[in-house]
């Protein structure tokens, strides 16, 4: 088995297995089923040690220059680039399952933020001239120790979305990573410290909700990120919150994607299948209702299935999709799927239920494409529920505001994706639907620095964003300073000071 470490004060330290702990975790290979490793969670001293060397560091990091920041960030960038690659990829894949491919644009995907990170005007602030002989500056200032709380279906990227902005602002951040892909950032981590990183600027604490729980009421935490379901995002909100923390946290999601009559079929068919199963379904942004709008628009069905029904099983990449995380997923999925046919009347279109264990004898965790045909007005859950798989549900509606009206109406306000060649609609759909992050024939519309990530509604809590400028905003306390000097007295000072 693996051993898995904490990083402390710049020093791993393996994480304990104590057989009597009641936060016990199981890390599997999705692909296989083999078991990679077994922990319980951090002790609270373990933790304690994390939040007082993170302050101890911070009391350095945040007077260190932005050039030596920088220095750091971009050693750790080609560290990742270059030597470290093909090591990153191969544990991504290992614990998370994903497919060689998508691995490899994740982690190139996280390394985004880091190049974003290195600007030099990053949280530059301003200053102006607000009255004759009186200048007003914004500084941005670092807030202090950041923890960072990370779901397991990216195991690079979603860490990378806090921790370059936040260090490179100034402050220190203590990572959580998900117990079910703890490696990946573990490793990241100690790559830092290689570049260059002094100990206790970022730090990394294994476990489950004990520790979520110990770190977001710690009085030394200043702020709080989370990214994962929407039930844990709202705990974790109101907890960090009602502790005086700052917070944000991203919860899950179910993603509408219309299909107008004018659209281009076959190039949309491609899109929405990359949508709802690339990354095996498990991305906050994939698809997950496919809104066929007006007559003619059911024409992208047919090469939707032709593409979905060619796609294999595999971990090399293209034309394949990789396991979903672990047999809770499977059985979670297949259920959505079981109810949907036998007590909602709708008609399975493409079953990826041949892919799981039960029926295929395959090792590991796969549920294959699939696409559900639902009657009209049905009220199955799989249409309102997020499921977390590459599972489609496809609805007809008449107009472009049904479409919309049923959009505005789910919990969730993540994503949501139009499929035409019409300005005019296009223009319609994203001033009018209540969601974060709206694509125009883009089905996974993930924004790219400095535009930043974030839904709405039930998608996401706390005001602002995470990545981007958003993610300035938020690590950083805009302090203002107020200047007036008074008129040189006695004459000219240059030359009553500084003349021979
Ligand atoms: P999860 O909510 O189960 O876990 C996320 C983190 O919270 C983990 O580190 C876990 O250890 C911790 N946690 C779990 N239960 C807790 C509790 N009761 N108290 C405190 N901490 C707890 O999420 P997951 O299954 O790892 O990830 C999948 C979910 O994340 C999906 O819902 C997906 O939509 C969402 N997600 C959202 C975004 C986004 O940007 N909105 C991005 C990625 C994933």
């Amino acid at each position: 088995m693996k051993i898995l470490h904490n990083v402390i004060n710049g020093k791993l330290e393996a994480v304990q297995n104590d057989r009597e702990s009641t936060e016990r975790f199981r890390v599997s290979n999705p692909a296989s089923g083999e078991l990679v490793t077994e922990f319980s969670s951090s002790s609270p001293e373990a933790i304690e040690t994390a939040v007082s060397d993170a302050l101890k560091a911070f009391e350095t990091w945040s007077r260190t220059t932005c050039k030596a920041r920088a220095h750091i960030l971009f050693n750790f960038r080609a560290l990742c680039l270059n030597k470290y690659k093909e090591e990153l990829i191969a544990l991504i894949m290992v614990e998370n399952g994903k497919h060689k491919t998508d691995a490899t644009a994740s982690l190139l995907k996280g390394l985004e933020t880091v190049e974003y990170a290195l600007s030099p005007n990053l949280s530059s602030g301003y200053i102006q001239e607000v009255s004759t002989g009186i200048t007003c500056q914004d500084r941005r200032d670092p807030v202090g120790v950041l923890v960072s709380i990370c779901p397991f279906n990216f195991p690079a990227m979603v860490p990378m979305w806090t921790v370059p902005i936040a260090i490179a602002c100034g402050n220190c951040v203590i990572i959580k990573p998900s117990e079910k892909v703890p490696f990946t950032i573990t490793r990241m981590v100690e790559i830092m410290l290689e570049a260059g990183l002094p100990s206790g600027v970022v730090s990394v604490i294994h476990g489950g909700r004990s520790v979520v729980s110990r770190l977001i009421t710690h009085p030394g935490v200043s702020a709080v990120t989370f990214v994962g379901s929407t039930p844990v995002a709202e705990i974790v909100y109101n907890t960090a919150v009602s502790s005086g923390k700052r917070a944000i946290c991203l919860g899950g999601a179910k993603n509408h994607l219309v299909v107008m009559p004018d659209a281009d079929f076959d190039q949309s068919a491609t899109d929405i299948l990359n949508s709802f199963a690339g990354s095996a379904g498990q991305r906050c942004m994939a698809a997950s209702v496919l809104v066929l709008c007006g007559k003619g628009s059911d024409k992208v069905l047919e090469p939707l299935i032709a593409k979905a029904k060619a796609v294999k099983p595999g971990q090399t990449g293209s034309g394949e999709i990789g396991p979903v995380i672990d047999q809770t997923a499977v059985d979670r999925i297949t259920r959505y799927i079981d109810n949907s046919e036998s007590k909602h009347g709708a008609c399975v279109l493409v079953d990826g239920r041949t892919w799981t264990n039960r029926k295929s004898n395959r090792a590991g965790f796969w549920v294959g494409p699939t696409i559900i045909q639902h009657p009209m007005d049905s009220a199955d859950p799989a249409l309102v529920d997020e499921i977390f798989g590459p599972v489609i549900s496809v609805i007809k509606v008449d107009k472009l505001q049904d479409a919309i009206t049923r959009i505005n109406e789910s919990q969730f306000g993540n994503a949501a994706c139009i499929y035409t060649t019409c300005g005019q609609a296009a223009d319609f759909f994203t001033r009018s639907v209540h969601v974060g992050m709206m694509g125009v024939n883009v089905g996974v519309p993930v924004p790219r620095e400095p535009f930043s990530f974030g839904g709405t509604k039930r998608s996401k809590f706390g005001i602002g964003d995470i990545t981007g400028d958003g993610l300035v905003e938020f690590c950083t306390i805009r302090r203002k300073i107020t200047t007036k000097w008074g008129a040189p007295r006695g004459g000219d000072f240059v030359s009553r000071n500084f003349t021979g």
